[in-house]
């Protein structure tokens, strides 16, 4: 299962962190996850307590947010939202566009218990 080897990853980075602060636990466990980062947050909430158990994130409440896509267009410059399969410009319309977000997966906050 794809969703429980990101949960383990992200396991992995709170472990290094916790350490990093001589935390006996984690509390809570903030993430953002864009729609294109290939991660599906219900499948990632399914598979925490899975990949959680008998770490020092075991009992932390894990708060997943979805990050919205958005682009800039090289035609007019301008950066809009766009939906995660129609990466169009918002201004212009046009599809020469790049990706600012909505493919990664962010740790953006922890707390621990010392
Ligand atoms: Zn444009």
């Amino acid at each position: 299962m794809h969703e429980l080897s990101i949960c383990q990853a992200l396991i992995d980075q709170v472990e290094n962190l916790a350490r990093e602060n001589q935390a006996v636990a984690v509390k809570v466990i903030n993430l953002q996850v864009g729609p294109l980062s290939g991660a599906e947050i219900p499948l990632l909430e399914h598979a925490w307590p899975l990949a959680s158990a008998g770490t020092v994130a075991e009992s932390a409440e894990l708060f997943i947010e979805p990050m919205p896509v958005r682009v800039r267009c090289k035609t007019c410059g301008v950066e809009s939202g766009a939906s995660a399969n129609r990466l169009l410009c918002g201004e212009c319309g046009d599809y020469h566009t790049e990706l600012i977000s909505g493919d990664e997966m962010v740790l953006t906050r922890l707390e621990f218990d010392t």
